[in-house]
């Protein structure tokens, strides 16, 4: 999309608006037709000479929205389908390797099939009498979510190890899958597997903030990341810009906090306690 509009009152704004004030509209514009959340993104293309970048907007329309003439779906080859048998999830963080999150120009396809999404293993092997027979990572859980967001719906439990077997989540998976729209004040304080779609990014102070809305207002969540978090996810998720996080969905094992303003925060902070799966461009 070229145009969005601002969900307050409507308000018309192109690309070249946003760009030349991103503070206004970060977080604050829609899809014209279909009212989805919209977000700016900055896409390569490909080009005669090779592969530029260009700004538009994305969003998660409703199916068969007429705005929606660029598509902005996962390319990481996880699709999602759940097997047949539910299966209970153990997830051993300690054991866990970080999933490479890819942000390459689609020419480059050299250094993208070395980076087999699919063979990355990163949950532990439960064998013999476990009670978790299968195990699979944040990332798997998020790609189950994005295809059907009640998947925790069928009676699956959930454990989550950290540091020399410490708990950090022990039960009914259901009662631990916070979507970032759900949040109410009674999850305070709670360790749970927060998750959802990353509308954009804004960087204060050293301090990344990952914004579900906009980040000014006191009822849309926000994850947390110091400056120290910041570095060790672009490394580990190999990201070169944060500012292509826009779009994204993220899952994130943390407690929640609230900010001295009332809103709604969640603080990153290992790598491994969160994972992205993002959307790109694909025509
Ligand atoms: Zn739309």
């Amino acid at each position: 999309m070229d145009v969005s509009e601002t969900i307050a009152d409507g308000k018309r704004c192109t690309i070249e608006m946003y760009e030349r004030d991103p503070e206004e509209y970060r977080g604050r514009i829609q899809c014209v037709e279909c009212k989805k959340k919209a977000w700016h993104n900055r896409a390569y293309i490909l080009v005669k000479s090779g592969s530029e970048r260009v700004a538009c907007f994305g969003a998660r329309h409703v199916e068969g929205c007429e705005a929606s003439t660029v598509k902005h779906e996962f390319t990481d080859g996880l699709d999602g389908e759940e097997p047949e048998q539910s299966h209970d999830i153990y997830i051993d963080l300690d054991k866990a390797k970080i999933q490479s999150y890819l942000v390459s120009p689609p020419s480059d396809k050299k250094e993208r099939s070395q980076t087999n999404w699919g063979n990355t293993k990163s949950v532990i092997e439960i064998g013999g009498n476990s009670l978790f027979p299968a195990s699979k990572s944040l990332r798997k859980i998020l790609s189950y979510l994005d295809r059907n967001e009640n998947f925790g719906d069928k009676g699956q439990t959930i454990k989550i190890v950290k540091d020399s077997g410490i708990t950090l989540i022990d039960g009914q998976l259901k009662d631990y899958l916070v979507k970032f729209e759900d949040i109410k004040r009674e999850h305070l304080g709670k360790q749970k597997i927060f998750w959802g779609t990353i509308n954009n990014v804004n960087i204060k102070d050293g301090t990344l903030w990952i914004n579900y809305g906009d980040n000014r207002n006191t009822y849309e969540p926000s994850i947390k990341c110091d400056e120290e978090f910041k570095f060790d996810l672009m490394k580990n998720f190999n990201v070169s810009d944060v500012m292509d996080l826009g779009g994204s969905d993220v899952i994130i094992v943390s407690r929640l906090g609230y900010s001295t303003r009332g809103k709604p925060l969640i603080h990153a902070t290992f790598t491994k306690y969160m994972s992205f799966r993002k959307r790109e461009r694909v025509n």
